[in-house]
């Protein structure tokens, strides 16, 4: 199968190399010029439990010259929800009438985008557990294993028999697809599972397992006080949202052997002064829910806590890894400071 990955960062790299190993025929195509060149010059490093493997496959820049490749028979898209849109515009000659394009991105809004941009009926959304981290240029660390959930947007796939043989090609790459008609409550269980430990450890600067440091109580009702904002939110747009899975999900997450010592990607994020995926996660659930006239108190305050953060980096007395010195404090009357995303000018929305 023709494969492109639309978006080869840490997931992009993970999803590219298991497929090409698969034996596919693989793409990554990224805005990232530097990881492109080292793709390219030195193959992709991918460090796991087994150790480092080199693989060996194309990497191509998003340009305004295009790609200069035909459509392929599928495209799996894994830039932040931030970048979609613009992915999407970019990878326009790698969608043709039958390819089959997959979101597996975290956060709300990613649909939405890609169903003005892939042809009826083509596009698959899901989730997956797998989990990545960049480590430079070209180098990426495979972490365990995890599923991928799988199935077409409001259950409109055309060609069902296609909609298999694509599940077969990713489990056969072992990426472990289950496929389901029904696939929003589960994006909406990633997506609050994410609203509660992606702010929460971004702006105390704690590993996951670290917020089981506060009182079980208080820290229930806090997680209650996200969850249930969203299965509200969720039910108003026809979705059941399981709010004990979600809060079980979390609950398992403070086990140190679970993934106590896991830094969630905004916290990462942050701490490399990029742009986060806050206003897809929080931010969503709070506009949904104005829109449907449902109050979202603490998706609201998370918001706007984690941005706030961003945007009073340089204004920081102590850094919020902890320790180190302050930044140089700006001038109150200059420009205010802004958050620049890993593309030029790119920006949360
Ligand atoms: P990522 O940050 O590694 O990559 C996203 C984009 O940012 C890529 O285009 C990448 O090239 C670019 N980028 C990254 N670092 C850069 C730098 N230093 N300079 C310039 N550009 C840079 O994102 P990801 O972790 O692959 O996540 C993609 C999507 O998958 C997101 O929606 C994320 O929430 C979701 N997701 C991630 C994981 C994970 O473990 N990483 C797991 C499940 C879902």
């Amino acid at each position: 199968m023709r494969i492109a990955v639309a978006g080869a960062g840490a997931m992009g790299c993970r999803f590219g190399w298991m497929l090409h190993r698969a034996g596919h025929d693989v793409v990554l195509v990224d805005g990232w010029a530097e990881q492109v060149a080292a793709i390219n010059q030195r193959g992709l490093t991918v460090d796991d439990e087994d150790g480092r493997h080199v693989a060996v496959l194309p990497a191509l820049r998003f340009g305004a010259r295009g790609l200069g490749v035909p459509a392929a028979d599928l495209v799996i898209v894994f830039g932040k929800a931030m970048q979609t849109e613009r992915i999407a515009a970019d990878s326009l000659p790698l969608f043709g009438p039958r390819t089959w394009v997959i979101t597996l991105q975290n956060g709300h809004g990613n649909i939405e985008v890609l169903q003005r941009h892939v042809a009826a009926g083509r596009l698959l959304a899901g989730v997956t557990t797998l989990a990545t981290e960049l480590l430079g240029p070209g180098h990426i660390r495979a972490l365990g294993s995890g599923e991928t959930l799988l199935g077409p947007v409001h259950g409109d796939a055309t060609a069902a028999a296609e909609l298999v043989a694509v599940a077969a090609a990713l489990d056969g790459a072992g990426l472990r697809v289950t496929v389901t008609a029904d696939v929003l409550p589960g994006v909406w269980t990633k997506v609050a599972f994410n609203a509660v430990l992606n702010p929460l450890c971004a702006l105390l600067s704690v590993p996951v397992g670290g917020l089981a440091a506060y009182p079980a109580q208080a820290l229930g009702e806090m997680v209650a006080g996200i969850v249930d904002e969203a299965v509200a939110v969720a039910a108003a747009e026809g979705v059941r949202l399981d709010r004990e899975r979600v809060i079980g999900l979390i609950n398992e997450q403070f086990d140190p052997a679970m993934a106590g010592h896991h830094r969630p990607s905004m916290l990462q994020d942050l701490l490399n002064g990029r742009a986060t995926e806050i206003g897809h996660l929080n931010g969503e659930i709070a506009r949904r829910g104005a829109r449907h006239g449902i109050p979202t108190p603490h998706n609201w305050l998370l918001l706007h806590l984690v941005r706030m953060l961003a945007a009073t980096r340089p204004w920081r007395v102590a850094t919020v890894a902890g320790g180190g010195e302050p930044g140089p404090q700006p001038d109150p009357r200059g420009e205010p400071s802004r958050t620049v995303g890993p593309w030029e000018g790119e920006r949360e929305t």
